[in-house]
């Protein structure tokens, strides 16, 4: 069987001199890893295709259990991502945090979308903040259903806006305001008020937009710090030597 789709490159590697396999990600499979036979020495079928942060449309046939890339068309290489060292590390950042994620054929589609959008806004931007992977994290985190919501304290309701000196409950996964009691045990971050708007927005708005942020330092720790702790806790990774591992 054949079919045409695009799909995002995350990792090449060599085999046999002029063969490449290729870890995808489609919209509509999610990640999966495909053989391109010839494909490092075939300039007719994979003309510039075959590197990492390419979006390519492929045509694939499968069979025998597994996928072969029969050839490419290049849509967008987002090129100056790999032009500058401070924007390729941030574009690795969130690449490897994707990848680590697994995420299932369900969620495919937003991921896939998330993805390239924040790889094109990476490489658009004229001075990407330095927080930008950090926002991919959260909001890939969130439209996967792993966030909980901060709009209002998960202990009586009350709306975010309306009290600041929250604190937040790691292994609970709970924004729980200053009137409410704090459980005896685990960890908790301090956030304040604008953390848990930051955290909204980023996860309402587009990558484009994210930019437009301007945390005080104060606010971009926090941030940091409540990320780091929710990743580490709840979907077992660590950022270690360059790339997320499972705890
Ligand atoms: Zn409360």
């Amino acid at each position: 069987m054949e079919f045409s789709e695009k799909a995002l490159v995350l990792r090449v590697g060599r085999f046999r001199e002029i063969d490449a396999w290729v870890r995808l990600f489609s919209p509509s499979r999610g990640a999966y890893t495909a053989f391109a036979f010839g494909g490092c020495r075939s300039r007719r079928r994979f003309c510039g295709c075959l590197d990492v942060f390419n979006l390519v449309q492929f045509k694939v046939k499968t069979g025998r259990g597994y996928h072969t890339l029969l050839e490419g068309r290049l849509l967008n290489g987002h090129g100056r991502l790999r032009a500058e060292p401070a924007r390729l590390g941030m574009a690795v950042n969130c690449l490897k945090f994707f990848e680590a994620m697994e995420v299932g054929a369900s969620g495919a589609r937003a991921a896939h979308a998330l993805l390239v959008e924040t790889l094109e806004t990476l490489a658009a931007e004229p001075a990407p903040p330095s927080p930008f992977p950090l926002y991919f994290r959260a909001r890939l985190a969130g439209d996967q259903g792993f966030l909980p919501s901060l709009a209002a304290c998960h202990g009586c309701g009350r709306p975010g806006s309306e009290f600041s000196g929250a604190v937040f409950h790691v292994e609970e996964g709970r924004l729980l305001c200053p009137a409410c009691p704090r459980p005896a045990r685990g960890t908790v971050v301090r956030i304040g008020r604008d953390v848990v708007e930051l955290v909204s927005d980023v996860c309402r708005a587009r990558p484009a937009q994210w930019a437009g942020f301007a945390p005080s330092p104060g606010a971009a720790g926090e941030f940091s710090r409540l990320l780091d702790r929710f990743v580490t806790y709840h979907l077992g990774l660590t950022w270690e030597h360059g790339t997320f591992v499972r705890n």
